[in-house]
């Protein structure tokens, strides 16, 4: 008897857990902080503040401590694509930012749109759309799961960080016009600025930020993960040294906010507008917001992993973070969205601070050998156009209509050049993408480079170099674009709605963040999707 009534209840149990409605957040905020290394979690974590953005993640939700790129080159557009469509370049067509496009004969950069006009701006900021894309986002599925009724809306600093995540289908994108300082979009999306965008431009943010200057948040002297200050190897845009008088650029040099902590500050300003103005997470279906951080790659790419600007930069945007945290609990409620932050690839320490501490390095000019090829081509055919250039990192790519006019052999000439380049110093390997499964490389890196080869936008002669060379950073500052774990290891952390509170150790990759996201939201995986859900995050 007992048996049968304990047998009753777990039925009813059960028939009503089918019969409640489906469960899903009120907003997904997806978040990218470009060119930020998992090891900076760690690396400054004594400073983070505990009511910051990073300590709060990782203390309340939960961190895939091992997620790779599973792909090359490690670079913002093919970072952004990856994880909002959980696919690879040779699937999603996103190559590089910019490629060269052999069905039509030109360099293309990634998010360009000529058929579209700028919108908010008089310059050719605006024209750019998702068109390249050849697969949806998670976005595109959100909107297609719930016959369009919820929103998405894309932000960041960069066109290709605000468009290539919300996807073909979204309400909206918003980048950042370098020349005039206002946030704007393309008709792509609509006719005319949302009244907020209008406002918001009004209040000329970036001058008032101009005023403040950039000096560091605490004394000097206690940043001790940094080198000292005005070293040679970095680029120098806003002076030699903190603190930054900003004043200078007030009116004019919109550009320079990108390349300081404020950039963070007014992303996270535009994303609250957003959020109000925008209605998102007010109705009863699940909307997107993402939001990439631009200024971080800006920042790390001039002064390098190893400055006081990297690691004050870092220290703000713990703060910006912790701040759009609260303004999220407050006004979407705790426990109703869900979020996930995560880099689009990191990056390699500065070759000059390398060479001081003794760490193998160097710098290959990639214009300076593919100048160097076509001589040497010259020499042996009498064509000295034969290398177009390197519009992809890593890559030449040939000048077909000079080889076949002059009815050369193309595969000669790959293998006099591949000859050539694996004399040079720093060059490991050089190979035809298109011969890639008959090169001798280690199984990992060799899936990489399959997973990025798209043959109409990619190069004909591949180059891998040694570890820590990078491709012509003589002159200050640092790149990434590689296959090594500086560049290819990102943070991946989860929070709030649906979100398990822990760690993982097991190697995850960034395909895996789209697919985890549909199973959480019940929705399909993006058209080109090729990772695998996490199931260890969700509750
Ligand atoms: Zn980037
Ligand atoms: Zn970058």
């Amino acid at each position: 008897m007992k048996k049968t009534i304990s047998f009753i209840i777990a039925f009813i149990i059960t028939l009503s857990s089918f019969t409640q409605d489906l469960q899903r957040p009120k907003l997904v905020v997806g978040i990218v902080i470009d060119q930020m290394r998992w090891d900076y979690l760690y690396r400054y974590y004594d400073r983070y503040a505990t009511n910051g953005g990073f300590k709060r993640l990782l203390s309340q939700g939960f961190s895939c401590e091992n997620t790779m790129i599973p792909y090359t080159p490690s670079l913002t557009a093919c970072g952004h694509t990856s994880i909002y469509t959980g696919s690879v370049p040779a699937i999603t067509g996103i190559t590089d930012n910019i490629w060269w496009d052999k069905e039509q004969n030109r360099s293309v950069y990634c998010t360009e749109d000529n058929s579209v006009k700028s919108i908010g701006s008089t310059d050719a900021a605006g024209q750019m759309s998702p068109r390249n894309l050849l697969v949806t986002t998670i976005c595109d599925e959100l909107r297609l799961a719930t016959n369009f009724r919820s929103k998405v809306i894309g932000i960041a600093l960069k066109d290709r960080g605000a468009i290539l995540p919300a996807g073909h289908s979204a309400d909206a994108a918003y980048w950042y016009d370098n020349a005039t300082g206002d946030w704007i979009t393309s008709s792509y999306y609509m006719k005319e600025l949302p009244k907020w965008v209008k406002n918001f431009n009004e209040q000329k943010l970036v001058d008032k930020y101009f005023q403040q200057g950039w000096n560091t948040l605490y004394p000097a002297n206690t940043y001790v993960q940094s080198d000292e200050q005005n070293k040679p190897y970095t680029s120098k845009p806003l002076g030699a040294a903190f603190p930054y008088d900003l004043k200078k650029f007030t009116g004019k040099n919109y550009d320079i906010i990108d390349v300081t902590p404020y950039g963070n500050t007014l992303t996270v300003e535009f994303a609250k507008a957003a959020i109000v103005y925008g209605e998102l997470g007010v109705d009863d279906y699940t909307d997107f917001l993402t939001i990439s951080f631009s200024s971080p790659d800006y920042i790390g790419h001039t002064f390098g992993p190893n400055s006081i600007e990297e690691e004050d930069n870092y220290l703000r945007l713990d703060k910006e973070l912790g701040d759009l945290l609260d303004f999220l609990d407050t006004k979407v409620g705790k426990d109703q969205y869900t979020l996930f932050l995560a880099a689009d690839h990191g990056v390699s320490h500065v070759p000059g601070f390398l060479k001081e501490h003794n760490i193998p390095t160097g710098n290959f000019d990639m214009t300076a050998a593919a100048n160097a090829m076509n001589n040497f081509m010259n020499s042996k055919y009498g064509i000295s156009n034969i290398v177009v250039g390197s519009f992809n990192y890593y890559q030449f790519t040939l000048n077909y209509q000079a080889i076949d006019s002059a009815k050369l052999n193309a595969d000669e000439i790959k293998k006099d050049l591949i000859g050539y380049l694996l004399k040079q110093p720093g060059v490991a390997k050089a190979f035809a993408p298109d011969k890639l499964l008959e090169i001798p490389l280690n199984a990992r890196i060799k899936d990489m480079f399959i997973n990025g080869y798209y043959p109409k936008r990619c190069g004909d002669i591949q180059v891998i170099l040694d570890p820590q060379w990078l491709p012509g950073f003589s002159n200050g500052g640092t790149t990434h674009g590689m296959w090594n774990p500086y560049d290819a290891h990102i943070p991946l952390l989860w929070y709030g709605w649906g979100i398990k509170q822990g760690k993982l150790n097991r190697e995850t990759y960034m395909t895996d963040i789209a697919p985890t996201v549909a199973a959480l939201l019940h929705i399909q995986m993006p058209s080109g999707c090729i990772g695998k859900v996490i199931p260890e995050v969700m509750k």
